[in-house]
């Protein structure tokens, strides 16, 4: 999709300016009017004028060390915009997705498609039970197989592409539901040796295997040295999608501040509090084009140039580049810190006691990145890129922290265990994250109305 809309883009005359970080937004009063950004490679400064900005950056998943997401998944557009002054919501709805690699240690966390259980992938314990079973949601129970046969038969008839009365197999729970079941087996130390469960297809025939997953067969066998046509993997949840971003309003993209667009993963609200697989990709196909538009109208609705100001360019400049300046820990440690208490006490299950931890060890964690110090200069230095991007990390952390406070409840991929169940009074709110005088300020606002016309569709 990506080399599509970038070939497309390149096509229609659009400049691409490739291995180009924005490190903030430029403001004229209220109204967003441009970017500074640097090379990666030489570490020069850019100045981009616009009369609007789309962020589309994606998610915050390295703020735990278990997890799906690439390097570049570090919440920028999430902490550019809060620091310009616009509305995060949903920031306690973060998707563990169950299966992840975890062994060995530097492949751990990357994603295992939900296709091989599609395929008829068992989850069984160490003691070889298929615990899936237990953790059906009472009011679900009756949509899913209640034998193994029954899930072989569903298997074996959607493979074959005909219709069948048989049920699905009790693995294709949702992801908050799976994930949480396979975190308490190993809590409860019915793990495997490295701690995960076993996803086992080796039963299913190898050859059907090979056509429909290649791409696990090759990860496993080039990566673990695991054949999953004869041996079970080895998985566990690995953090993997920020539901939580952003406000942007669905028909323009347009965030709570002026000249400010988003679309995307870096955007809230868009799935509720857990993603259905497959829904990141239309919704990006959809809300883009919107976010686009609605950025475009906005310029021609303004069309005078947004003014520049030095003193905030400078400011920028001298932020980037303070890690050379003073002395501290190297970024790569506080990073590892951070993503231990992200892990610890933000993790897949919550409660009071563990998020009120999390989040005074957070608080001491970002002053540890105020001081983190690289070596070297500014042509191509990940450390470098890297004590930037924990500033933005460290907004995510702490928004997802305090609004994980605020919400006591259980609602999707949102866990605490001190208030199980959903509350039908919070199924109305979102959690609001802004930027104040006094820190970052969480409350509770009103979900927007359902426009008449959508309405409509659900009657
Ligand atoms: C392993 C994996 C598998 C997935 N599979 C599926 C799937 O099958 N179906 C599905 O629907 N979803 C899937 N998802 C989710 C989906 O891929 C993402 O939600 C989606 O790609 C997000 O798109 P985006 O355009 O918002 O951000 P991204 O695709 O993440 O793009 C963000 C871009 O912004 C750039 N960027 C970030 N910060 C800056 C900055 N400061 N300056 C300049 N540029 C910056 C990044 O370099 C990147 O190019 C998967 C996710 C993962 C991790």
């Amino acid at each position: 999709m990506i080399r599509t809309l970038q070939e497309r883009g390149v096509h229609q005359g659009i400049d691409v300016f490739m291995e180009c970080t924005v490190v903030g937004l430029l403001k004229d009063g209220d109204r967003v009017g441009g970017a500074i950004a640097y090379w990666r490679e030489t570490g020069r400064f850019v100045i981009f004028r616009a009369k609007a900005v789309v962020l589309a950056t994606g998610g915050y998943g390295k703020a735990w060390k278990v997890t799906s997401n690439s390097w570049e998944y570090t919440g920028d557009g999430h902490a550019l915009a809060y620091e310009a002054g616009a509305e995060l919501i949903d920031m306690e709805f973060f998707q563990f997705h169950p299966t992840g690699m975890i062994w060995p240690p530097g492949v751990m966390g990357i994603l295992i498609t939900e296709a091989v259980r599609g395929e008829g992938g068992v989850l069984t314990n160490s003691k070889g039970e298929r615990f899936m079973w237990k953790y059906l949601p009472d009011n679900k129970r009756k949509e899913f197989a209640e034998t193994p046969e029954e899930s072989q038969k569903w298997v074996d008839m959607v493979v074959a592409g005909k219709q069948t009365d048989a049920r699905r197999p009790p693995e294709l729970s949702t992801r908050d539901n799976v994930a949480r079941a396979i975190y308490t087996e190993v809590k409860e130390g019915r793990g495997t040796p490295h701690g995960g469960v076993w996803l086992d297809i080796s039963f299913q025939d190898s050859d059907r295997v090979k056509k429909k997953l290649p791409s696990m067969y090759h990860q496993f066998k080039d990566l673990a040295d695991v054949d999953i046509t004869k041996q079970p993997m080895e998985v566990g949840p690995t953090a993997h999608y920020a539901m939580g971003g952003i406000r942007a309003d669905p028909d323009s993209g347009a965030s709570t501040v002026p000249g400010l667009f988003a679309a995307g993963e870096c955007t809230g609200g868009m799935h509720g509090a857990n993603r259905l697989g497959g829904n990141s990709l239309s919704d990006l196909v959809v809300f883009g084009r919107r976010a686009g538009m609605g950025a475009a109208d906005f310029a021609k609705q303004n069309a005078q140039w947004p003014s520049v100001n030095e003193d905030e360019i400078q400011n920028h400049v001298h932020r980037a580049i303070a890690p050379f300046e003073r002395s501290g820990e190297d970024p790569y440690a506080v990073h590892s810190a951070l993503q231990d208490v992200m892990g610890k006490y933000v993790g897949i299950f919550r409660n009071e006691r563990d998020l009120e931890e999390g989040l005074r060890q957070l608080l001491s964690v970002r002053q540890r990145i105020e001081n983190t110090h690289v070596e070297g200069s500014v042509l191509f230095n990940p450390g470098w890129h890297l004590a930037r991007d924990l500033e933005n990390l460290a907004v995510c952390a702490e928004a997802t922290c305090r609004a994980a406070l605020l919400r006591k409840e259980s609602r999707g991929a949102h866990s605490r265990t001190d208030f199980p169940k959903e509350d039908a009074k919070l199924a109305k709110v979102n959690m609001s994250v802004k930027k104040s005088q006094e820190g970052m300020a969480v409350s509770a606002t009103p979900c927007p109305q359902m426009p008449d016309e959508l309405r409509k569709l659900f009657e």
